[in-house]
């Protein structure tokens, strides 16, 4: 079940068509695992296709210059080939097959030995052929990093050496939240020996914002809503406001730091409206479960960070339920 790096690795000798994926909304953790173990399959000589629900996010488009990353539903014919016809699949980042959305039918049912390599809580090990999973770690990048060292150091490449510092520096929000241990400086400073270049990295990711996502935020700022006694936070961002600025969800990205760094804020909470559902976002200080919480709304993810997707309700409607909730985490 829990599978050593061997395993793995005789597995992908034995292997022509790999298939990368992740999960939807993909952050930078999400894009650096399969950008990172793609460009470590290639150098062994494989030929890796990633394919994913979501398009990739502007600010991430850097790591996939060449824009190898295929969308499921565009020519999805092909890709549901690709995936009948693998021999190994990789998830990456998830370890829920309902995360890659359009994907997971067609995953659950491959033929292919599916391998997890994630580091979220709630694995249902038997839904994979392998699994190497560590909730330890802030993201699944420091395990791809001890993966490929552990192979050979000299796969550590500038190119995938930065989309792992990528993937470790989005989801740690930028080495501040729980489980920044020494351990993640050091691989980051391996990271940067191998040519991953903080300063680049961090500008790629976080210095391009525009005057639209400012205008939205602001929007979102004067619209946060305050309960028991300043503790909670909620904020949400409609499909009106994202026409208004011609933005998507790919712009609430940072919103959830704003709101935690606020003094005394126990809990957060951010609904934002799709097209067909709404994604709550949970974050949490200390021993409050935020992944508990989201699973009363059947979602999941990490105690100080987890979310849900609700379809079929309303923004009023399910505010009302989720503030209901909260008055049994809070105290
Ligand atoms: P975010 O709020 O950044 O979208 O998500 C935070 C964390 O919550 C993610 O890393 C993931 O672990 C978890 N998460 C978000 N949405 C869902 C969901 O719909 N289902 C599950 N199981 N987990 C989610
Ligand atoms: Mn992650």
């Amino acid at each position: 079940m829990y599978t050593h790096f061997k395993e793995i690795n005789d597995l992908i000798k034995k292997s022509k068509n790999i298939i990368l994926t992740t999960h939807v909304v993909p952050d930078g953790d999400a894009i650096g695992s399969v950008m990172a173990f793609a460009g470590y399959l290639k150098q062994k000589g494989k030929d890796p296709v990633i394919i994913n629900h979501s398009i990739t996010p502007d600010n991430l488009k850097f790591l996939d210059k060449k824009n190898t990353i295929r969308v499921f539903s565009k020519d999805q014919e092909k890709n549901e080939k690709l995936i009948s016809e693998a021999d190994v699949i990789f998830i990456l980042d998830t370890n829920d097959f309902s995360r890659t959305k359009s994907l997971e039918h067609y995953l659950v049912n491959s033929p292919a030995k599916k391998v997890c390599i994630d580091h979220h809580m709630g694995l249902k090990p038997k839904m994979f052929d392998f699994v190497i999973t560590n909730t330890v770690y802030p993201a699944t990048c420091q395990i791809l990093y001890e993966y490929i060292k552990d192979d050979d150091e000299k796969y550590l490449t500038k190119e995938v050496s930065s989309a792992l510092y990528v993937g470790i520096m989005t989801d740690t929000g930028s080495f501040r939240h729980p489980r920044t241990g020494s351990d993640v400086f050091m691989v980051c400073a391996d990271l940067i020996n191998d040519g991953a270049d903080p300063v680049k990295l961090y500008e790629e990711i976080y210095g391009n914002t525009t005057k639209e996502n400012l205008l939205l935020m602001a929007r979102f700022i004067s619209g946060l809503e305050f309960y028991s006694g300043n503790r909670v936070v909620l904020g949400t961002v409609t499909q009106k406001d994202f026409k208004t600025f011609g933005l998507d969800i790919d712009h609430v990205e940072g919103f959830t730091s704003l709101i935690m760094n606020i003094k005394g804020i126990k809990l957060g909470i951010i609904l934002v409206e799709l097209k067909d559902n709404i994604k709550i976002s949970f974050r949490s200080k200390g021993n409050i479960p935020a992944n508990k919480l989201a699973a009363e709304f059947n979602g999941g993810g990490h105690k100080n960070a987890a979310g849900a997707n609700v379809k079929g309700s309303s923004i009023p409607e399910l505010k009302e339920q989720i503030l209901k909730k909260t008055e049994n985490y809070i105290d």
